[in-house]
């Protein structure tokens, strides 16, 4: 067609050769515009990606909309919700949940691709809290790990190795920027209670100050490799020693499915599960049990909030041996 109008209007205006080129690159550029929209329009391109479309808020509480949506520009979105009394989008890019009930929240952008994220509201009396706690690293799955952890709105702990957390400074940031908590598992990983007593204290002291030095903050509890530590060492640590109750022992069986289930069964409100980072089983296992827990609205917090939720402060914690936190409900 473009060939027909080129010859038709230089036949009629008899064009010299200079325009006649002029008026074919013209219309080339504009069937190029036609046929490739994408690349000279590119404000046409899809403004958000969904990574959650299932979330659970606490009545009165609110869900930050960037573990739901990513790459979006918030004004540039549209978010309706079904049911305003259930839940409905704040100004600030959250999702606030109102009444307990479901709904669905529309997401739209000007392209008009929509997405609907379920959304479910439940009380705050069922407030359910579980501290997964995350042991050996920082190893090579904590960028995918934390990627998860931010589409679920999931804050964890992770108990670091002083002697390797220089080769990870980068996920130690991270972990420091999306609220995750920073716990020292000593410098070196020696039983503390089968070692020299100074040499003990020197292990506690280096991994924190270690750990300090790459994350840029000090870690706020530790954990003694094997669980064993003394009570001078755990005075002198300074901090809370974060032990756990649930071992879902995936470093012995390497089961994804097995560690699962592990975390699911023990998911019960207080109690502190210990998994570690460093096997690609443990990953895909944390990812199928948060996938389901999440849903359920558990609630997944860093140690001190489980610790420190009844009101206790945390230099009362210091020097005890912390394998949970139950609290009686009204
Ligand atoms: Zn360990």
């Amino acid at each position: 067609m473009y060939v027909i109008i080129f010859v038709l209007l230089s036949e009629k205006h008899k064009l010299d050769y200079e325009m006649k080129s002029r008026l074919c690159y013209m219309l080339l550029f504009t069937a190029a515009l036609l046929i490739c929209p994408g690349i000279f329009r590119n404000e046409e391109a899809r403004a958000y990606t969904v990574k959650n479309n299932k979330v659970t808020i606490y009545e009165g509480e609110t869900f930050p909309m960037d573990s739901i949506v990513s790459d979006a520009d918030f004004l540039k979105l549209r978010l309706i919700s079904s049911d305003r009394s259930v839940s409905t989008p704040t100004k600030d890019g959250a999702l606030l949940g109102l009444g307990i009930g479901e709904c669905v929240v529309t997401v739209s952008d000007r392209k008009g691709t929509r997405d609907e994220i379920e959304v479910k509201v439940v009380s705050k009396s069922d407030i359910h809290m579980v501290a997964l706690t995350l042991d050996d690293g920082p190893g090579s799955h904590a960028m995918e790990l934390m990627d998860y952890f931010d589409s679920r709105n999931v804050k964890v702990t992770f108990f670091m190795i002083g002697a390797d957390i220089g080769n990870y400074p980068k996920s130690a940031q991270r972990m420091v920027d999306e609220g995750h908590e920073i716990g020292s598992h000593t410098m070196n990983h020696k039983q503390l209670t089968a070692i020299k007593k100074d040499r003990a204290l020197r292990e506690i002291e280096e991994g924190a100050k270690v750990i300090e030095e790459v994350a840029g903050v000090p870690p706020t509890v530790w954990r003694p490799p094997y669980g064993d530590s003394t009570e001078e060492q755990r005075i002198a640590a300074g901090m809370p020693t974060v032990l756990w109750n649930i071992d879902t022992l995936d470093w012995k069986y390497k089961d994804a499915d097995r560690v699962a289930r592990e975390i699911i069964n023990g998911a019960s409100d207080g109690n502190i599960i210990l998994v570690h980072e460093i096997y690609k089983t443990t990953v895909e296992g944390i990812k199928k049990a948060l996938d389901q827990l999440c849903a359920k609205g558990i609630r997944f917090v860093t140690s001190t909030t489980l610790l420190t939720r009844d009101g206790t402060p945390v230099e009362d914690l210091i020097g005890q041996r912390l394998f949970s936190k139950k609290v009686k409900k009204k």
